[in-house]
């Protein structure tokens, strides 16, 4: 067989084995072409959240399609998208517009680019960013300059921008987090604070208390510096609210979303911010316009696609859903604790997360591939960070399922040594 032409993302060819070729999806399960079934334990990298193929949003999509497939959004709208924003403002109260691209990481440059607009438009032009430490926000240029620095941007620090950085608000180590965002408001002018609400999600799963949000947001509107909060991963449910910034009661001024807002069937992201912000671009001065846009910006197909994951929210018990993965972890990680090898069981919602103690710090560079490995042997499909495996399932998963993803981490990580 020749080698496939095709360049995985986050893959290293020269060392990782050829793809698995996956043929259908369905529920909490994908299955390869000769009927192999594995469990998607990270939602197909956090973006599926009622399940694969759910029939309501297949439907919309299919009847979207024989509608309208596609149409430039500059001069033209279309109802799904008219309608979404509707919808998106319902779940994001305090909110007053709606921007559409079609990434997570565009999403955020685009709160980057309002932001920086916003400041400059009403005469005090500022362009500072504040961001978390270990905080992750994509990987385009401006998104990776806002996130955590490492092995994986390090050949294009040179175009990456400076941001200030706040220590992570370790339990116990709020203050610390609190009176550097203080410093920074006082003495460095920020244009915005951008950061992921209650859990840190590629910088390892690392979760904060709501408090340190709230507290977070109360000093950024003392000093008028816009809060940013991306909730491209924390977003639909997966913190067992709709929103994580609903824990905190916080009204971020621009919030990004993305993943599971089609319920993880077709790329889309929206930017939502405050009035303040729109009515800064809002001018008879066409300098002022808002320059973004997209090629696929606000795909019909797509929006109807968010439209029907909004009506599975209203019609089917997701809440009751969502608190009963939170016990089912509470339960698995309860199990996987009083095993020898894991330290730092932690969980919000759906998301639970666990560290594998490691002894020889040789294997700390490969443990998370030779985790993967050996996981998806037992055909459970999760993609530890570094050290920390997390399970991240989609909302239909089962306790049979679920209790076959904890029973794997216990085998796997015992087999190690
Ligand atoms: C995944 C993610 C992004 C980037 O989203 P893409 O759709 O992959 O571009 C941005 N911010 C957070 C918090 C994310 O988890």
């Amino acid at each position: 067989m020749t080698r496939s032409p095709v360049w995985h993302p986050f893959t290293q060819h020269a060392l990782q084995p050829d793809a698995t070729l996956i043929a259908r999806g369905e529920g909490a399960w994908l299955e390869t072409s000769d009927g192999r079934r594995i469990l998607d334990g990270i939602s197909s990298w956090w973006v599926v959240t009622h399940g694969h193929r759910h029939p309501r949003i297949v439907a919309a999509i299919k009847s979207q399609i024989d509608l309208l497939d596609q149409v430039i959004f500059a001069g033209f709208t279309h109802e799904p998208a008219e309608r979404l924003a509707g919808e998106l403002l319902q779940i994001a109260p305090g909110l007053s517009h709606v921007f559409y691209t079609d990434s997570g990481s565009t999403s955020v440059e685009v709160a980057l680019k309002m932001a920086l607009g916003y400041w400059r438009n009403i005469g005090h032009p500022r362009s500072r960013i504040v961001a978390l430490e270990h905080g992750y926000h994509g990987d385009t240029i401006g998104t990776m300059s806002a996130g955590a620095r490492g092995v994986f941007n390090a050949a294009y620090e040179p175009l990456l921008f400076d941001v200030s950085r706040l220590p992570f608000p370790h339990a116990g180590q709020e203050q610390a987090t609190l009176d550097a965002l203080e410093a920074a408001c006082r003495t460095e002018n920020p244009a915005a604070l951008i950061v992921e609400p209650l859990i840190l999600g590629a910088g390892g799963m690392l979760m904060y208390a709501p408090h340190v949000l709230a507290e977070m947001a109360r000093i950024c509107a003392t000093h008028g510096v816009l809060l940013i909060a991306d909730e491209v991963m924390t977003g639909w449910g997966r913190t067992g609210r709709m929103l994580a910034c609903e824990h905190a009661q916080v009204v971020p001024d621009i919030l990004c979303l993305a993943k599971g807002i089609t319920g993880g069937s077709l790329p889309l992201a929206v930017t939502l911010c405050k009035a303040s912000i729109f009515d800064a671009h809002h001018s008879a001065d066409r300098a002022r316009t808002f320059y973004h846009s997209s090629s696929y910006t606000a795909n019909p197909v797509a929006c109807a696609a968010a439209l029907a994951n909004i009506e599975i929210w209203k019609t089917e018990p997701v809440e009751q859903r969502l608190s009963a993965i939170a016990g089912m972890h509470q339960a698995g990680l309860e199990r996987l604790s009083q095993l020898p090898g894991f330290s730092d069981a932690r969980q919000l919602g759906t998301v639970a997360a666990i560290d594998v103690k490691v002894n020889n710090p040789g294997y700390l560079a490969d443990i998370g591939p030779r985790l993967y490995a050996a996981l998806i042997e037992r055909d459970v499909l999760l993609r530890p960070l570094g050290n920390t495996i997390y399970v991240m399932p989609p909302y239909c998963v089962t306790v049979e399922d679920l209790d076959r993803v904890y029973s794997a981490i216990a085998d796997a990580v015992q087999a190690f040594d």
